[in-house]
């Protein structure tokens, strides 16, 4: 692959990670609601979530990147250990 075409690729990835969250609800929305405290309801992010367009890409992200706070694609934390372990 030559030197151009590594750019252009490295830009076409960098753009579809940017482009999920410019499509985030949650940016609409009150942020803290997605970072309880330790205790907190998770009731209202995870609604916000179930009308996300970007669901799946989010809680891929977050999957991928071993996120460890707040809600993310309508799962907790606990709720995407619980996955992970699952899946292993
Ligand atoms: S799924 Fe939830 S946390 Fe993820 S981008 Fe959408 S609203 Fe935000």
């Amino acid at each position: 692959m030559n030197e151009l075409l590594l750019v252009a690729s490295s830009d076409a990835v960098e753009e579809t990670v940017l482009s999920w969250q410019d499509r985030a609800l949650c940016a609409q929305t009150d942020p803290e609601a997605f970072f309880p405290e330790k205790g907190g309801s998770t009731r209202e992010a995870k609604r916000v979530c179930v009308g996300c367009d970007v669901r799946a890409e989010c809680l891929e992200y977050a999957l991928e990147h071993d996120e460890r706070f707040g809600i993310w694609g309508g799962l907790s934390e606990r709720e995407r250990r619980k996955l992970r372990r699952r899946a292993v």
